[in-house]
């Protein structure tokens, strides 16, 4: 399929991920209230009045559901393509990317290996081996923000429980958009983030100039809690990104600014524009900052805990399961879901993330008193 005019190239100025975060604030008394909870929990790390408990890295178990309309054979990009765009996660998440070392110099202190590696998932939610790659034909152009991609009614694909593992989405999506992410704290029946299929990964049909893998980098930055790191505020300079060590800067980058960029009164050095939460080039963009790693610790040890609580059911043995019907969507931990019972599902989640939280403040008092949890 050709560019049409619902169809234009991407730019990178096209994440739909605050879009997103706009809608669901004006539709969810439930997403305003997990996000205000959210927000007081990342202030607490950015203050320095709480800081990370864990250690060692964490491994995020993905499943990537490739959503493609057979009238355009190129839109089911193959296993290779998938696979180099893990690899870039798992370099750019541990500071490994090569390119970190044209960070300019006064930032490089401040360069963040965030302890957070991607695995394609061995084990499907039913406890059966899998290679994390789900194909599913689609009737339909391409996709939007409206998250249509995100269940089979709709002619896209369901997610795996979005508590066990990641869910990337990658499909066509029109109006320029490169790709969109949700934040923690949204309905987990559409937590994950979505790509589109040329800025995926590195080979295959990735196009310059998003062929760097850096699309899933910076939309996996907003899933664990990360803002865009001008703020939003359309150049006022009165919004910021939540994060201390990022300089406050006007509007997003483009394509491969000069360093320094100064905007904002936030000269010598100006904007971080290399910070992968700006819009620049893939091959532009090269770090998270030592804040950015502490909100997604906040992120992982709140919201997300379940990746850190739960066994990685990418590695981990299989949870027991029971006998349930044929394509029954069910949670890994064996539980099948009502149907169309978004509040049981709500309550689930809401009971997996207190548990959570619960064992988080039983280690955090077992630090402070000497006493070990059980
Ligand atoms: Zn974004």
């Amino acid at each position: 399929m050709a560019a049409s005019p619902n169809f234009p190239a991407p730019t990178r100025d096209l994440c739909g991920a605050m879009l997103v975060h706009r809608r669901l604030l004006n539709e969810s008394m439930t997403y305003r209230a997990q996000r205000a909870r959210i927000e007081n929990r990342a202030l607490l790390y950015e203050t320095g009045r709480r800081s990370s408990t864990r250690s060692g890295v964490v491994t995020i178990p993905v499943v990537c559901h490739v959503v493609h309309n057979p009238a355009d054979p190129s839109q089911n990009i193959d296993d290779a393509q998938i696979h180099s765009q893990i690899d870039v996660l798992n370099k750019d998440y541990r500071a490994a990317n090569s390119d970190v070392s044209q960070v300019p110099r006064v930032w490089q202190p401040l360069v963040a290996d965030a302890r957070i590696e991607f695995q394609l998932a061995a084990q499907d939610p039913f406890g059966a081996q899998t290679n994390g790659i789900v194909r599913v034909e689609t009737g339909k152009e391409g996709f939007d923000t409206d998250d249509a991609v995100k269940s089979a009614n709709t002619g896209g694909a369901d997610p795996w429980p979005s508590d066990q593992y990641l869910n990337i989405w990658v499909c066509r999506l029109g109006g320029g958009l490169l790709g969109y992410a949700q934040f923690p704290g949204g309905p987990p029946q559409t937590d994950g983030v979505v790509i589109l299929n040329t800025a995926f990964g590195t080979t295959g049909t990735a196009a310059a100039p998003f062929d760097g893998g850096r699309t899933a980098t910076h939309e996996i930055g907003h899933w664990l809690d990360l803002f865009h790191i001008w703020g939003d505020d359309d150049g006022a300079c009165t919004n910021d990104d939540r994060v201390a060590d990022t300089p406050n800067q006007a509007d997003h980058n483009a394509g491969k600014p000069t360093f320094p960029h100064v905007t904002c009164d936030n000269g010598p050095n100006g904007d971080m524009f290399m910070n992968y939460m700006d819009y620049v080039d893939d091959a532009a963009m090269f770090m998270f900052s030592k804040g950015q790693g502490e909100r997604m610790n906040a992120c992982l040890e709140g919201a997300r805990a379940s990746f850190l609580v739960a066994r990685q059911a990418a590695a981990g043995p299989a949870q027991p399961v029971g006998a349930a019907p044929s394509g029954t969507p069910r949670a890994a931990n064996g539980a099948v879901p009502a149907q169309g019972g978004d509040v049981e599902r709500l309550l689930a989640d809401t009971e997996r993330l207190t548990q959570a939280v619960l064992t988080e403040i039983r280690d955090a008092l077992g630090l402070v008193t000497g006493r070990v949890s059980g």
